[in-house]
């Protein structure tokens, strides 16, 4: 069950756009902005989520990556983990790797060190497979609209 976006009670039944923002609203607060889907393509939320193209993951070797780049500047852990903001104990867990970094943790990295440590996946295979069985596509979408 989808909570509004607005209110945070009732359950979302619609996407609304309201001041120019996507948001999942119920009955009452879509009445604050503009309807832009029906509940039925709600009942579907996977398929959207495969629909908007490909996907951000961080990579496998991250622990290396992170352990080059803190010795290339000649850093200890500590004067790393401060650098960013993060617990010494996440930092060590992190490059060691035992506790995968998430995007967030990434994108620091790469603003700070210019380090980059995610990677696009492209699930195109997915969506055929996808839009097979729900019957519609992307293409019937626009066109309904
Ligand atoms: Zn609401």
């Amino acid at each position: 069950m989808t909570q509004c976006e607005m209110c945070g009670r009732n359950e979302a039944e619609l996407s609304a756009l309201i001041e120019d923002v996507e948001l999942k609203v119920c009955q009452h607060c879509s009445k604050f902005g503009q309807i832009l889907k029906k509940p039925t393509f709600a009942e579907a939320p996977k398929k959207r989520v495969v629909i908007d193209g490909p996907e951000i993951i961080v990579v496998e070797n991250y622990a290396k990556l992170i352990k080059e780049k803190r010795e290339d500047l000649g850093l200890m852990q500590e004067d790393f983990a401060k650098m960013l903001n993060e617990k010494l104990s996440t930092f060590q867990s992190i490059e060691s790797g035992h506790l995968k970094p998430d995007i967030k943790f990434a994108e620091k990295m790469k603003k700070m060190f210019g380090l980059i440590l995610t990677k696009e996946i492209k699930k195109a295979d997915i969506k055929i497979e996808k839009s097979k069985t729900a019957g519609f596509t992307l293409g019937d979408f626009i066109k309904k609209n």
